[in-house]
C-alpha cells in the first residue's frame, strides 16, 4: 500500500477558532471551530494529517496544541494522532485561514492587502 497523501492544516482560524487575540504561543484561548474535529477524524484515516502552527516553533507551543487537542477531542491518544510542526511540510493541499490559491494569475497587492481570514469578515 502506498504512504498515505500528507494533507497539511493549519491551527489557528481552521483547527481553532482562534477569534480571542493572540497572547502567547502556548495559550490556546479559544474552542474548535464547528465541524473542525470531526474533519480531522476523518481526514486521518484518508491522510497523514500534519498541523502546522508558528506556536509549534517552541517546544511548549507544540505540547499546548497536543494538550488542546486532547481535551477538546477527549481521548488521550488523540496526541499521538497528528505531526505537528512549525515548519511547511511536503503536501498535496495546504489548508490555510490566510492561504490564497494561486492558479497562475497574481493577485493585486491591494487585493493582498485588503485580504482577512473567514472569521475577521464584515
Ligand atoms: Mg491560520
Amino acid at each position: 500500500m502506498p504512504a498515505p497523501k500528507t494533507l497539511a492544516v493549519d491551527f489557528d482560524g481552521v483547527i481553532h477558532a482562534y477569534v480571542s487575540p493572540w497572547t502567547r504561543p502556548e495559550e490556546i484561548h479559544d474552542p474548535p471551530v464547528p465541524g473542525a474535529l470531526t474533519f480531522l477524524n476523518l481526514a486521518r484515516e484518508r491522510f497523514e494529517v500534519v498541523i502546522c502552527s508558528v506556536r509549534a516553533e517552541t517546544p511548549e507551543g507544540r505540547e499546548a496544541i497536543r494538550t488542546w487537542l486532547i481535551e477538546h477531542i477527549g481521548n488521550p491518544e488523540a496526541g499521538a494522532w497528528f505531526r505537528i510542526t512549525h515548519e511547511k511540510p511536503k503536501a498535496v493541499v495546504y489548508l490555510d485561514d490566510r492561504a490564497w490559491q494561486f492558479a497562475g494569475t497574481f493577485p493585486s497587492l491591494d487585493a493582498i492587502d485588503a485580504f482577512r481570514p473567514w472569521n475577521r469578515r464584515g
